[in-house]
């Protein structure tokens, strides 16, 4: 008898006490969603520090930061409400703070810790820049003209950053050769495959010469290490004893081997837990296949599966379990209930158009009211743009919200402008920034910047240069630049950096945006951002890795009406949903071509990608699921007159059928419609 406190067996089913005690060895929970899979890290956590293991032996792998802090919250609660229930004396419990010590996070925030962490042994500078997305597709351009390759061709154009971007990503990511990725999926440019090989060399050495990692670097470069440093791996491996992953399904091939090569000695104990049916990432490298696989790294490995079902109703399960059935990859699921009341069905509603699917939303949304809490409430959305007529629509009802996902807030210019600067204090090797600083101001073009970048450079990274009188000569705007770098280099705080270069950035600002007091708005949001924080490493990580929602959050809550902060309906991708669930879940844009994508309509891959995501939004809903269709698209010009397939392939009494008289007659209608 190990004399827990917390009582396992009757908090967990068999199954998942069986995952959550299963320490030894190699585990992976295969389940369906809503069967407990994150509610069993939570238990083995508390499990794990119950039994004398060291926090600090732990490495917890989320998705986002907040469900690793999730987690970690509910296994602290859990430990010290059962240790106050037991009146135990036992003083090997955690005291409140104890939980900080697990090591957790997403697999960019963890790596990007080593990076740093462990830069000395690395042989590697610790003060390196994020590139995001966008900065990598520009850091791709610079290259491609400094370069000047012979890319003109008369059979086929140079492809655009963005294309070459997600080629050398998704080669990297998903290990496939250039050449064999161009000649599958790209065959227009094949003549270009010579080039763009080079291109991905020339731009890695970029990167690595001006200490910059993109998203892809920051895991790959740690697995780079790991597999060449053995002092590296040892040291790993000897600090993470036990290691958990949520959503593994969505791990790509990277992420596998950095989890692979930490867990290689037998003693280390790993867990992870995933849904195949929920692999919604492949376009971002994620491969599924890691499940599959997982038997094949770890022959002695235990598999659990979970198959009871605690979120939703037996009638939305019914449902889902009809989608999960027209998934034809990966392990078979059936998940059961063992709620005694149906519930009530998925409602179908076709509607005339988005403006009134916005109407019907808002409808359902208030009459339900009453019984419920609007944070009980997610509209779940394929891309962001579709939610552009609810958020309206909300706004004029009065209806609170929250939206989530889409376009963060760091990606907006004028955010990414101010940050410039501050990467520049930080790193002034960041020629990235260095551009995108420049080349603001009249005169200086693309050469004059990479010149003086160079110079700057080649002078130590001295400031120096841009008092030069070569390139004085181009701007006036360079002695100014010089006295704010100087400046707030000197500052005190992050927040006094921010004010220091808002002094300057903001007159600039006026010039180039119509808007720019819009825009400025957004400066107060990072201002206050600012003062959480004490060193730019924090700031730069958290912005870059874990970046707040966009601002027109603020927006949602300023026109709440309502007391309470938190009380709001959440908009959402489908994407970020992953893993969350809601009372009331609608999923709108439910026409084919739209869900799923017409441009995935001929590729199997693709479409079953594009079902799973409608498996994870509509696994979501615990007791009431609405599912809506316009069939006029004002964004596209365009009628959809086909409810997707996705509903119209299971059988017709999964659904109950609402119907909203479709046209009705606007006032401002011609006579002769
Ligand atoms: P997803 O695949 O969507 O990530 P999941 O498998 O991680 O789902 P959880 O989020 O852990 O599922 O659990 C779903 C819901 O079921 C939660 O509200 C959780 O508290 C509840 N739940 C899970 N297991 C039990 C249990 N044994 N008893 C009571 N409630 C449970
Ligand atoms: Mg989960």
């Amino acid at each position: 008898d190990l004399n827990l406190t917390v009582d396992y067996a009757s908090e967990l089913n068999p199954n998942q006490l069986l995952a959550a005690t299963t320490v030894d060895g190699k585990v992976l929970v295969i389940a369906g969603a809503g069967s407990g899979k994150t509610k069993t890290l939570t238990y083995r956590t508390s499990y794990l520090i119950e039994n004398g293991v060291p926090p600090s032996q732990i490495l917890l792998l989320t998705f986002t930061r907040k469900a690793a802090n999730e987690i970690k919250n509910r296994a602290q609660t859990l430990l010290a409400s059962s240790a106050s229930d037991s009146h135990s004396l036992n003083s090997s419990l955690p005291n409140s703070k104890v939980l900080n010590d697990i090591t957790s996070g997403t697999f960019h925030s963890f790596c990007n810790r080593l990076l740093r962490q462990y830069s000395g042994l690395l042989g590697i500078n610790p003060r390196f820049t994020i590139l995001d997305t966008g900065d990598a597709e520009d850091a791709i351009d610079l290259v491609n003209k400094e370069k000047k390759y012979p890319t003109q061709t008369n059979i086929q154009a140079f492809p655009r950053k963005k294309t070459l971007q997600n080629i050398i990503s998704t080669s990297r990511n998903r290990r496939i050769h250039i050449r064999d990725l161009i000649e599958a999926n790209y065959p227009d440019i094949a003549v270009h495959i010579p080039i763009i090989e080079q291109l991905a060399v020339d731009f890695h050495e970029y990167k690595r010469a001006n200490h910059l990692y993109d998203f892809d670097d920051i895991i790959s470069q740690v697995v780079r290490h790991l597999k060449t440093n053995d002092t590296f791996r040892q040291l790993l491996q000897q600090t993470y004893r036990y290691i958990m992953v949520d959503e593994y399904q969505d791990t790509n091939i990277p992420q596998k081997q950095l989890i692979d090569l930490i867990c290689q000695p037998d003693s280390v104990s790993l867990m992870v837990v995933g849904d195949d049916n929920q692999s919604i990432y492949a376009f971002r490298g994620a491969n599924y296949e890691n499940i599959l696989l997982f038997g094949e790294t770890y022959p002695a490995a235990k598999l659990i599966k979970l198959e009871q079902n605690y979120r939703s109703t037996p009638a939305i399960l019914d449902y889902i379990n009809a989608l999960s059935e027209q998934i034809t990859l990966g392990y078979q699921k059936q998940l059961y209930s063992k709620i005694k009341i149906a519930g009530q069905k998925p409602v179908f509603c076709r509607l005339s158009d988005e403006r009134k699917e916005a109407k019907y939303i808002a409808d359902t949304v208030i009459e339900l009211k009453p019984d419920y809490d609007y944070n009980d409430f997610a509209v779940l959305c394929r891309t962001s743009f579709q939610s552009n007529y609810i958020q309206l629509e909300f706004m004029e009802r009065n209806i609170p919200f929250i939206v989530v996902g889409g376009i963060k807030f760091i990606e907006r210019r004028h955010i990414k402008d101010v940050l410039a600067f501050v990467k520049i204090l930080y790193n002034p090797n960041d020629t990235i920034s260095w551009h995108r600083i420049l080349t603001l101001f009249k005169g200086v073009g693309a050469v004059t910047a990479t010149k003086l970048t160079q110079a700057i450079n080649a002078d130590n990274n001295s400031f120096e240069p841009l008092l030069a009188a070569p390139f004085a000569k181009k701007s006036e705007q360079l002695k100014p630049l010089y006295a704010v770098l100087t400046k707030a280099s000197q500052a005190e705080s992050v927040e006094q950096i921010i004010d220091d270069i808002l002094d300057f950035y903001i007159p600039i600002l006026k010039f180039i945006e119509d808007n720019w007091r819009e825009r400025s708005e957004d400066f107060r949001v990072l201002k206050n951002l600012a003062q959480e924080y004490n060193s730019l490493d924090n700031f730069l990580e958290n912005l870059a890795l874990d970046p707040p929602n966009d601002s027109i959050a603020a927006m949602g809550k300023t026109e709440s009406g309502s007391n309470d902060d938190n009380d709001k309906v959440t908009i959402s991708t489908i994407h970020s949903a992953k893993g969350l669930e809601w009372p009331v879940v609608f999923v709108n844009s439910l026409v084919d071509g739209m869900t799923p994508h017409h441009r995935s309509l001929s590729d199997f891959e693709e479409l079953e990608e594009e079902r799973k995501l409608f498996y994870v939004a509509c696994s979501r809903a615990k007791t009431r699921l609405y599912l809506t269709a316009p069939d006029y698209f004002a964004s596209y010009s365009g009628y959809f007159d086909k409810p997707s397939r996705f509903i119209a392939e299971l059988s017709a009494d999964k659904v109950s059928v609402e119907t909203v008289k479709k046209y009705t007659f606007e006032s401002d209608e011609p006579a002769w419609w």
